[in-house]
């Protein structure tokens, strides 16, 4: 059966950036995209059955996708003191934490932050490259009805922990296995990555390794780059190494991305490689984006620069509304310029770049015929989106999820008014608070409750 969201004011996000005030996207039992278009004589186009969903009084737009959500670490939100060194973030309290989790405890851990995803909008994202057991978060994102881009912890330089070290070659293994593994689950919503930590936990031969087989499998490449402020002890590889390790490709999503200099933005653009912007991540873990960021620049270049919200101890949250409206609004202070990254741009930023960095443009990103049906309705009836002079503005800088009404993903609907209708949410809270105390039970670490000094 056809489904039609009717009687909308749709934001496309086609090439021309179509606003349609009375608009309908429709799209068949398989969640194709097959009519987008002014209600009249869209709705008069589909054939007799189809389902009308009177969406007037509402917002259509493309759904979020998060390029960079770290979802095992969903069960360990909160546990890094606010005010803990920045070097002392891994080492002392997430990788005990990682290297104690249980596949059980990624699941669970997956279908927290998924929760999260589905409720503000998030219809796509892609983990950072942090799963121990991926298996588990893939089982997830099948049954939730998200549409998920996985990787799995590739490192091969740290000793400690005993538990995580490995070798160059069982890294290359592992992230083979996880790419040829997620395609013969054969779902469609499911991709896989080859993605590494980065941040000088790889070896020269793990780079070189990685894109020569994300290039065989033909999977997309990512790491996190040039994220940590020097002072902070952050090792930068010159963008030169990069490339000759074979990294400087469209396939390449680099995240945080934040010590790259002027030149190396224009590289980054000539070779079509993507980047992920984490403002939330940059603000709370104190990466100097306000000095040496070149979002702007990159954008201006070129560079599809999609939003990633990180991770449960740096960020702390996985809503792209809130990401958006930081990337709306940072750079004008930062640059006390207000032409800097308009609220349409953070829009694009949040689908067709997002869409673009995971190697899915011609799936998703925009409205359009031929691509899959995720879609978000927000409801105007709300202060938030009143008065509606201006729906992008109200969409970046006002909305929440609060407003939220429904959301789609594959033609599915998943959210319902604020109720996860894939997601047993209450069971699934009883049973996170459970792991996440046997977790810090194991580890032998508490989240410190004192109040900071007066
Ligand atoms: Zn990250």
């Amino acid at each position: 059966m056809t489904t039609a969201l009717a009687h909308g004011l749709v934001l496309t996000l086609d090439p021309e950036r179509t606003i349609l005030r009375d608009g309908t996207v429709a799209f068949d039992e398989d969640g194709t995209i097959v009519a987008v278009g002014p209600s009249r004589e869209t709705l008069a186009s589909l054939r007799p059955g189809t389902e009308v969903v009177d969406c007037s009084r509402c917002v259509l737009t493309p759904g979020f996708v998060d390029a960079h959500a770290h979802l095992g670490e969903e069960v360990m939100r909160g546990l890094v003191p606010d005010a803990a060194p920045p070097d002392e973030w891994l080492p002392r309290w997430l990788l005990p934490a990682y290297a104690a989790l249980t596949p059980e405890d990624e699941r669970l851990s997956a279908e927290l932050g998924i929760a999260q995803m589905l409720l503000t909008g998030t219809t796509t994202f892609c983990e950072a490259g942090t799963l121990l057991d991926w298996r588990s978060a893939a089982d997830v994102v099948v049954e939730t009805g998200i549409r998920g881009q996985l990787g799995r912890w590739a490192w091969d330089l740290p000793p400690e922990p005993a538990a995580m070290r490995r070798t160059t070659d069982e890294v290359l293994a592992a992230c083979e296995d996880l790419v040829t593994g997620v395609r013969a689950t054969g779902s469609a919503r499911l991709t896989g990555a080859v993605i590494l930590l980065g941040i000088g936990t790889a070896s020269p031969a793990l780079l070189t390794g990685a894109a020569a087989l994300a290039g065989r499998l033909d999977a997309p490449l990512a790491t996190m780059y040039a994220s940590v402020a020097p002072e902070h002890g952050g090792t930068s590889l010159p963008l030169a190494a990069l490339g000759e390790a074979g990294w400087l490709a469209p396939r390449t999503k680099l995240t945080h991305a934040v010590y790259v200099s002027e030149a190396d933005v224009a590289e980054l653009a000539r070779a079509g490689v993507s980047v992920a912007h984490c403002p939330t991540a940059a603000l709370r873990h104190v990466k100097g984006i306000h000095r040496h960021g070149l979002v702007p620049e990159m954008l201006a270049q070129g560079i599809p620069v999609a939003l990633g919200g990180d991770s449960a101890n740096g960020s702390n949250h996985l809503d792209v509304l809130r990401l958006m409206y930081l990337a709306a609004t940072l750079y004008k202070d930062f640059r006390m310029d207000p032409t800097m990254v308009p609220p349409e741009t953070a829009l694009e930023m949040a689908t067709l770049h997002g869409a673009r960095a995971l190697g899915l443009a011609d799936e998703i990103g925009s409205l359009e015929p031929g691509k899959r049906a995720d879609v978000v309705v927000f409801s105007t009836d709300h202060p938030e989106w009143r008065p509606l002079l201006h729906p992008v503005q109200n969409l970046v800088l006002t909305a929440t999820d609060r407003s939220i009404e429904s959301v789609w993903v594959d033609g599915r609907k998943v959210v319902d008014r604020g109720t996860l209708l894939t997601i047993d949410l209450p069971r699934l809270l009883e049973r996170v608070d459970s792991a996440a105390a046997a977790l810090l039970d194991r580890i032998g670490l508490q989240a410190p409750w004192t109040w900071p000094a007066r």
